[in-house]
């Protein structure tokens, strides 16, 4: 135990193997609002890798022999949980419009609820994520403090902007820009394979449009495009993957929540 009253995890980093290239990487740890999901792709000449996690324990050191080869780190959007361990990758990607985020990442995480509004609390509750229980169930070393965690910055060493080409050698992916989670979100799209990396654009879990920075209008546009997409499967930002029904269904179940809009 610890100045927190929360266990130390053996281990921070839970790794499962997907498929012959795609690795998943979460933190088991962290609940589910902030336990982004980080994709692992082994490509003939590069390696990608999608989002990094909330930053709290090194990503990097934990799974150094994935990263072995040349490797190119994307972020499907600037917000804390998918940024956090950006900067320790040399090739860092993100589009455009959350360049400068990325770039002027400051401050500490605030991860202690003790602190929080109450009232953020609540309206979190509302969208369908309840954090009044805490945002961790365990912390990654002994010393760790809840308010304690430098963020830091991550400015970028590729700018991406929709049409871009992320070319791995037997594999490439186009990349869709996806706004309306945030202005910069982008999906990552293997048309040959018919995979998807999602990001926060669209997951199997309660979907955010009314946070800082989110626009309703821009997200249902986002998901008509996305509704034709001819996916087989979708790695979303958080939670579990999807096949083209169930990618459909949230689609479809977020476009009636809001017809109108
Ligand atoms: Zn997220
Ligand atoms: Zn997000």
């Amino acid at each position: 135990m610890n100045a927190c009253n929360l266990p130390v995890a053996d281990e921070w980093f839970v790794r499962t193997r997907v498929d012959d290239a795609v690795t998943l990487l979460t933190e088991p740890h962290v609940h589910p609002l902030l336990r982004c999901n980080i994709w692992h792709v082994h490509g003939a000449g590069r390696d990608l890798l999608v989002d990094t996690g909330l930053g709290i324990a090194s990503l990097h050191a934990a799974a150094v022999d994935l990263f072995e080869a040349d490797l190119i780190a994307v972020a499907t959007h600037a917000h804390t949980d998918h940024v956090g361990g950006l900067h320790e990758f040399g090739s860092r990607a993100i589009h455009a419009a959350e360049a400068e985020t990325a770039r002027s990442i400051s401050g500490v995480l605030h991860l202690d609820l003790a602190n929080a509004d109450p009232a953020a609390i609540e309206q979190m509750a509302g969208w369908g994520y309840d954090i009044a229980g805490g945002l961790l169930t365990a912390v990654p070393r002994a010393d760790f403090e809840l308010d304690g965690v430098p963020r830091i910055p991550a400015p970028p060493t590729q700018i991406l902007v929709e049409g871009d080409v992320i070319d791995l050698g037997d594999r490439a992916f186009e990349v869709l820009h996806l706004p309306g989670h945030s202005p910069g979100s982008i999906g990552l799209w293997d048309a040959a394979n018919q995979l998807l990396f999602s990001g926060d654009a669209v997951y199997d879990g309660p979907l955010l449009d009314e946070i800082e920075g989110a626009d309703i209008e821009a997200y249902v546009a986002t998901m008509e495009r996305l509704r034709e997409l001819p996916v087989a499967t979708v790695h979303g930002g958080h939670d579990e993957s999807m096949d083209r029904r169930r990618f459909r269904g949230v689609i479809d179940a977020y476009l009636a929540r809001r017809a109108g809009a």
